[in-house]
């Protein structure tokens, strides 16, 4: 019977255990983690998520702050603001809620973020520096997975990681780290993408497979091997008539069908998601220290 991987539980353990150092931190006379979040625009699934890191900001004891803007902020506003914050000694994280409106460029604004306060792993240089294997903020998610897989003690080591995705917040980062040298990682890495030929024949062979692509119940039974590991990342709402909302999370993997060949599973809702959020704050507490570019060792 397959193990769930359980990032809820995970990320409480996470999330716990960050609020007992601010404990401390705070116990030391010492800085406050601040992670500041800007939020462009009233679309309502951005402001879920910018709400909820927020508030888990707020459970683990750090400080704050959501930057608000019209979605008529020009780009130069925006890159002002930018550069206020990275100019503010007082927040040591910052965050943009994607997507921004068309007429800002994404790059343009993570490009300008500090690296120091990247903690969403997004500047080139943080990219860069996880690509070297050297001390980075790494992307919330990826990083999220790599603490699932430690914390549930999964081999990684020698074996056929396969990843179906390419995006460059979770797919990319995530086969760069899988195939990094030291835990986890030291995978063999295949990368899959919408042009991938035959994709089954490669997820068939994977002993660890994660999957990224945004359709729900793509990855079938048959397209994978007995014992395999899952990692499912996507998250999409489908109807579902029996719920209040009138809609349930389904993953990029079909569950019922999957879990009986696996040997641990993540499941949707309660597997990567929390430990997004997790990653965040842990990220933002690095910040805080300095850890990352310190060259204090990183976990
Ligand atoms: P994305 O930017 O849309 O990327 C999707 C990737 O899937 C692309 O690389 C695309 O290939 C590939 N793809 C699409 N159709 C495919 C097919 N038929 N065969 C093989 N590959 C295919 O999505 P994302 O941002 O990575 O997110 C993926 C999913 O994860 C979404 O459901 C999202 O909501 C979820 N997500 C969850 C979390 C979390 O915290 N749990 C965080 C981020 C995202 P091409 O590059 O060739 O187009």
């Amino acid at each position: 019977m397959a193990t769930i991987l359980d990032g809820k539980k995970t990320a409480e353990e996470i999330k716990g255990e960050i609020e007992e150092q601010v404990k401390q931190i705070k116990a030391q006379g010492g800085k406050v983690p601040h992670l500041a979040a800007i939020l462009v625009g009233n679309d309502g699934a951005s402001e879920t998520y910018v709400n909820n890191k927020v508030r888990a900001c707020e459970k683990v004891g750090f400080e704050s702050s959501l930057l608000r803007f019209d979605e008529n902020i020009s780009e130069e506003e925006l890159l002002t603001v930018v550069e206020e914050v990275n100019a503010n000694d007082d927040i040591d994280g910052l965050i943009v809620q994607l997507p921004l409106p068309q007429h800002i460029s994404v790059e343009k604004v993570t490009d300008r973020i500090r690296p120091e306060k990247d903690v969403d792993g997004f500047h080139p240089e943080n990219v860069g520096r996880m690509a070297k294997n050297l001390p980075a903020y790494i992307a919330a998610t990826p990083y999220g997975i790599l603490q699932l897989l430690k914390r549930y003690q999964i081999e990684t080591k020698g074996k056929h990681c396969v990843v179906v995705g390419r995006s460059h917040i979770v797919g990319s980062p995530m086969s760069i780290l899988m195939a990094g040298s030291g835990y986890p990682g030291d995978a063999t890495v295949t990368l899959c993408h919408r042009y991938t030929e035959n994709l089954e024949e490669f997820t068939k062979r994977a002993d660890i497979l994660i999957v990224a692509v945004g359709i729900p119940g793509f990855v079938t039974a048959d397209m994978v091997k007995e014992g395999v590991i899952i990692i499912d990342v996507g998250i999409t709402r489908v109807e579902d008539a029996s719920k209040k909302s009138g809609y349930r999370l389904k993953g990029d993997v079909d569950y019922e069908q999957v879990y009986p060949k696996s040997s641990f599973i993540t499941p949707v809702p309660g597997g990567v998601g929390p430990m997004t959020i997790a990653s965040l704050l842990w990220n933002t507490l690095l910040a805080a220290q300095d850890a990352v570019y310190s060259g204090i060792e990183v976990e």
